[in-house]
């Protein structure tokens, strides 16, 4: 039996992943699109930082050959000092590839390159790992560092590499994982060859574990992790085994929103606050604009005054109602070339929204927080764009607040959830059925990965998709004020 370095980590989450990945590989669902495109970020993202060190030499061997990466690793550090991609192995079968190893004295560095923006404590479970193996195989380690991308860093003209990354140094807080290492390495290289699966109860992080169809094939589509907060959800599991909530308690429900959630899931019935839906609807100027963007978000900026992972809005989509129930124009905006979008979508956007009557979004934070980036970047629009936050209203209340809800929406007052416990309209079998999709196609696109006809469908996929968007908020205006009996 071998532990690799993502052995380890999915050990110290759960051990019987962990077992379940050395015992049942075939249970291990294939990665999808979305996991694709964050290994697609984090190779491009290696790339460029290996930049940092010019002088690197590649330990050229598949990543699964350990055995003969380990000799060449071996090999090569006798003769130069900064390495990529080295590998090191134990009798025992740990096994592990640093990112980049710089000799440092009498001794080694560790770096590990990730493409977020700041360090994460996982990363430092990484690293503990990484120096066990590699002191254990006769590299000495001085420091543990993380390559990261660098939050602070404004692209103006080209790329500056230097500036995009920033080196943390973790080796106080890697140093302090080294008995627990030894101890968790012993124990999981035992426990992955034990006969029996181990008996780990289903807890409310397991839906995030590529095991869940496994284990959470039991739990019903509406269940206490749900419904409940995770302490209180994991704690009646674990004394009852049941996730069931029909076996639940009154006094687990301590919210006025479970009170109503669970009433409601228990008695198949909606609740309505008709006054409360009326106070929200009387709130609203005619004419209503409908809004909604997709955005991107470059790990690497692409244009100028942008960070990594800033919010790029690239499309909207405008429905405009004059009247209640009234008919409707609609308006979009797609940029459907590989430059800076901004512009061209601010101008839009102004134009399209008028000066007066609310702008209606679901989740005023995103849009409010993308309008003020938009006028703070072009100071001749934004007055007009500010504005336009000013006639913002947020059609999430009356669901998050519960003035309305279905169990139908188990528990969730997003959109994907609220549409379809109202009408017919639903996202299922759309090419683009969410915001991650859009972002992850629309990347593809900048990034040059798609072909002409890709990106056609693309093209014609996002406006479809982001014009349901507001053509679902439409909708969900009209439920509204069917159930506040207002015709
Ligand atoms: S679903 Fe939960 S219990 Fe099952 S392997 Fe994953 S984390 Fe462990």
């Amino acid at each position: 039996m071998y532990l690799s370095k993502s052995d380890y980590l999915m050990g110290l989450d759960c051990i019987k992943a962990l077992w379940l990945k050395k015992n049942r590989k075939e249970i291990m669902p294939e990665y999808d699109e979305a996991t694709l495109a964050t290994f697609d970020i984090g190779n491009r993202v290696q790339d460029l930082a290996r930049d940092f060190y010019p002088s690197g030499i590649m330990v050229e061997a598949e990543t699964w050959d350990v055995e003969n990466g380990s000799i060449l690793t071996k090999e090569l550090s006798e003769k130069h000092d900064v390495l990529l991609e080295a590998f090191a192995k134990l009798p025992n079968g740990c096994f592990c590839r640093i990112d980049i190893l710089v000799k440092n004295g009498d001794a080694w560095d560790l770096i590990e390159i990730k493409s977020a923006s700041s360090v994460k404590d996982y990363y430092i479970d990484d690293l503990a790992f990484q120096k066990y193996v590699f002191e254990n195989a006769g590299y000495p380690v001085k420091r543990c560092k993380v390559l990261h991308l660098n939050s602070d860093y404004v692209r103006y003209g080209a790329l500056d590499v230097k500036q995009l990354f920033a080196e943390d140094d973790v080796t106080d807080a890697v140093l302090q994982k080294k008995s627990e290492v030894e101890m968790y390495v012993k124990g999981m290289l035992s426990y992955q060859t034990m006969p029996e699966e181990p008996e780990i109860p289903l807890h409310s992080s397991c839906s995030d574990c590529p095991f869940y169809g496994y284990c959470g094939k039991d739990v019903p589509p509406y269940s206490i992790f749900d419904l409940l907060r995770a302490d209180k959800a994991d704690a009646f599991f674990n004394s009852t085994h049941s996730c069931d909530i029909k076996d639940l308690p009154l006094e687990y429900c301590t919210t006025d929103k479970q009170l109503i959630d669970r009433d409601c899931f228990l008695n198949d019935k909606i609740h309505v606050e008709k006054e409360n839906i009326k106070e929200w609807l009387n709130s609203l100027e005619y004419p209503l604009y409908y809004l909604d963007y997709e955005t991107v978000m470059p790990a690497i900026p692409l244009f100028d005054n942008t960070s990594p992972y800033s919010q790029v809005p690239f499309q909207f989509s405008l429905h405009i109602q004059k009247t209640p129930g009234g008919e409707l124009e609609h308006i979009e905006f797609l940029h459907q070339e590989r430059s800076d979008p901004r512009r061209a979508l601010a101008e839009a956007l102004v134009k399209g929204c008028g000066k007066k009557g609310s702008v209606v979004v679901y989740n005023q934070q995103f849009e409010k927080t993308r309008n003020k980036e938009l006028a703070a970047l072009f100071p001749d629009l934004s007055a007009d764009i500010l504005a336009i936050n000013e006639r913002v209203v947020d059609q999430l209340i009356p669901f998050r607040n519960r003035y309305l809800y279905s169990p139908k929406q188990n528990s969730s007052a997003s959109i994907k959830y609220v549409l379809p416990a109202f009408s017919d309209l639903s996202y299922k079998g759309m090419n683009i059925a969410n915001g991650g999709d859009a972002m992850n196609k629309y990347l593809a696109f900048l990034n040059g990965s798609q072909s002409e006809e890709e990106s056609k469908q693309m093209f014609a996929d996002l406006l479809k998709y982001c014009g349901q968007d507001t053509y679902a908020m439409v909708l969900l205006m009209d439920v509204l004020y069917k159930y506040a009996d207002i015709k």
